[in-house]
């Protein structure tokens, strides 16, 4: 490559230039604070393009902490004895949905680790329960890899988005963090049957996860190119002590601001979530994020006496507060960014993302 300094290359991607992957690695391996602020004004004059100063609120439902997989970076994978299980009945995630709409919040997101007490017929029950008592709300699912049958009943049913983070797109690194069993590949052909099903998807990754290089993250942003989903959640690794990889650090919040701004420039248009991990590891994580390109927050809309138990990582922020609470804390944090949250469905601005903006 030529030598071509990092000031330039963040000013090629603003101009819609577009970088390979030798670029972006460039950018993420090292960088000035000035180079980053650099990033990060631009990332929020774009979002400022696309959204103005709304931020969209999710309410976020965690019905099952049960997972048949073993995920090493994972507080839910199988082999975690420790971990405590639950799960909600749909009765249940229905009255989270009634606080959930008397909050305001019009989409509602039903995440779970891979628990097979679920059939896609229960799944789709569900969905379509909720769909009719609040046919003005979206519902996104986070279930994890299915067929491509599954997913059309859940689309069937009145899913109509779904959260599936790629976790890492190099497939030598997958296998570090993953058992056998799972396949960078299978998650691939997941992310691309919800596109073709017509979902509106959100992909991601971790930042810091263990193995991780500059490389790795470079072939992350080539796929969000190549896919070109419509939210991208990232957050960083946070270590949990009853994993393997209990002993390695976690990403930090600087890392991850940068990938968030990286990726406002990359797709403009996207939904991206400031997310919980990024609260857990840095007290104005999120504001940071929002700062640097995120424009979604999801406020945990689960019950109180479950939150404490779906525990992914260690010193999970947010899980000792009413979901009211969640909801004014996240308003007034936002308000004191000169943000606006905004509780309406809020769909990705553009509904075919193949469109180059
Ligand atoms: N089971 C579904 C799946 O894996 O897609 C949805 C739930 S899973 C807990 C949601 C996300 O949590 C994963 O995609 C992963 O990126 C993230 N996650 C899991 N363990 C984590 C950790 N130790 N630190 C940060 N994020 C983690
Ligand atoms: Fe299960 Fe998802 Fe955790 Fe993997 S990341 S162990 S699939 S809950």
């Amino acid at each position: 490559m030529d030598n071509t300094t990092n000031t330039e290359l963040i000013e090629k991607l603003y101009a819609g230039g577009g970088l390979c992957a030798e670029e972006y690695e460039q950018l993420i391996a090292a960088h000035t604070p000035q180079e980053a602020q650099l990033l990060y004004s631009y990332a929020d004059a774009l979002r400022d393009k696309y959204y103005g100063k709304d931020v969209y609120l999710r309410g976020l439902i965690e019905f099952s902490s049960y997972c048949k997989n073993d995920c090493i970076y994972c507080g839910l994978r199988r082999s975690n004895t420790k971990a405590q299980r639950y799960r909600l009945s749909q009765e249940d995630i229905l009255e989270c949905c009634r606080g959930g709409y008397e909050l305001g919040y019009r989409t509602f997101v039903l995440q779970s680790g891979e628990d097979m007490h679920f059939t896609d017929d229960m799944i789709c029950r569900i969905v379509s329960a909720i769909k009719t008592e609040f046919p003005d709300c979206a519902v996104t699912l986070s279930i994890g890899e299915k067929s491509r049958e599954s997913y059309q009943a859940y689309f069937g049913a009145g899913a109509e988005r779904y959260l599936l983070r790629h976790e890492t797109a190099d497939p030598l690194h997958y296998a570090k963090l993953h058992p056998p069993e799972l396949s960078a590949e299978n998650r691939r052909r997941c992310l691309y049957d919800l596109k073709d099903i017509g979902y509106q998807v959100g992909t991601g990754f971790m930042v810091g996860s263990p193995y991780q290089t500059a490389e790795n993250l470079a072939a992350d942003m080539m796929f969000l190119k190549e896919l070109r989903p419509h939210m991208v959640g990232i957050g960083p690794f946070i270590p949990h002590a009853d994993t393997p990889f209990a002993k390695f650090p976690a990403g930090t919040a600087e890392q991850t601001i940068f990938m968030i701004a990286l990726i406002r420039l990359t797709l403009p248009y996207a939904l991206i979530p400031a997310t919980t991990a990024l609260a857990t590891i840095d007290p104005i994580g999120r504001e940071k994020g929002i700062k640097a390109g995120a424009n979604v927050c999801m406020p945990n809309l689960s019950p109180m006496g479950v939150r404490k138990k779906y525990l992914l990582y260690d010193n999970k922020a947010c899980t000792g507060d009413e979901s009211a609470q969640c909801r004014a804390c996240m308003e007034r944090r936002l308000e004191s960014i000169g943000f606006r949250s905004v509780v309406s469905r809020g769909d990705c601005k553009v509904k075919n993302t193949d469109t180059n903006l």
